[in-house]
């Protein structure tokens, strides 16, 4: 049997991570025996709170496709956030939460997509449809991406669909979710781990419109100004990545997860597209009740550059 290769996007979030597992277990469930859930990158503190806790393997690391290797997408769609290989590469499924944009296959393809606040929203469903039975552990995991992509629910991104598949869930995997929820988020808050060169790259998207290249990068927190005690260092990283890559702006946004707030630290030839909407001084733009890349950040870079 021909082996399939399940991921989300590279620099892995906890959707990305639980919701390669689960579409894996669907699988198999389904009829296809050789699954295998994979990671494009090192998985986070968050991550791995929440693997450890429901006593989940981690998914293999995956470098590259080969030609003709079979896929499927979770969590992303863009060619400029996936594996390396991808276009030559056979696409048979995507399930995803984000705008389609850089994407195209040669063959038809089965593509599940809603504006919902996370991938395993839309993997509940398909366990529905499918009349597959969800173990607590799946259940767990798409729990866990839920409350990571949303914040708790908190986020604008969240839709009612999450909110109930929250709830059934919760049931299933036996979990408070407000106690399991928050120390969750809290794991993934321990930026001292991390060098500077590490933060910026930890939750970073790379997107491209025309000849322009930039990059979204986000990070959560429980303090804005101890992050922000790394300043100098981080601007250092990001300027070193700017010349790299070639990129025209690089946003660092920090975000508040208590407070529902972020910071973003601006840099590039192309601050403009952020300047035009709030103010930057000293580099950094505050973003008052912002904690969405997806829904507030991306949206307005997109109309200004
Ligand atoms: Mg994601
Ligand atoms: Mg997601
Ligand atoms: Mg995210």
């Amino acid at each position: 049997m021909e082996k399939i290769f399940v991921f989300g996007h590279k620099s892995p979030d906890t959707d990305s991570i639980c919701s390669s597992i689960v579409m894996a277990d669907l699988q198999r469930k389904t009829g296809e025996e050789d699954v295998i859930p994979c990671r494009l990158g090192e998985m986070n503190e968050e991550t791995k709170y929440v693997l450890k806790h429901f006593q989940v393997e981690a998914p293999m690391l995956l470098e590259k496709v080969e030609e003709g290797q079979t896929v499927i997408m979770v969590d992303h769609n863009e060619f400029t956030q996936t594996v390396d290989g991808i276009e030559n590469a056979k696409i048979i499924t995507v399930v995803d939460h984000h705008r389609i944009n850089n994407f195209k296959t040669a063959e038809p393809l089965f593509y599940y997509a809603q504006p919902v606040g996370c991938t395993a929203t839309l993997l509940l469903e398909l366990y529905t449809l499918n009349h597959v039975e969800i173990e607590p552990k799946m259940a767990g995991l798409m729990l866990s991406a839920i409350i990571s992509d949303t914040l708790l629910l908190k986020s604008p991104t969240t839709t009612e669909k999450d909110k109930k598949a929250v709830e059934q869930l919760a049931k299933i995997a036996n979990i408070d979710i407000n106690t399991y929820g928050l120390e969750m988020l809290k794991a993934g808050t321990d930026l001292d781990k991390y060098t500077e060169e590490e933060l910026i790259r930890l939750d970073a998207k790379k997107i491209e419109k025309e000849d322009v290249k930039y990059v979204i990068a986000q990070v959560n927190t429980v303090s804005i100004p101890d992050v922000l005690k790394r300043k100098a260092k981080i601007e250092q990283e990001i300027n070193k990545e700017i010349l790299s890559k070639g990129l025209s702006l690089f946003v660092f946004v920090i975000t508040d997860i208590i407070n529902s707030n972020s910071e973003a630290i601006v840099l590039g030839d192309r601050t403009d597209a952020i300047s035009k909407t709030y103010e930057i001084k000293d580099n950094i733009a505050v973003m008052p009740g912002v904690v969405s890349r997806k829904k507030q950040i991306l949206p307005l870079v997109e109309n200004n550059i």
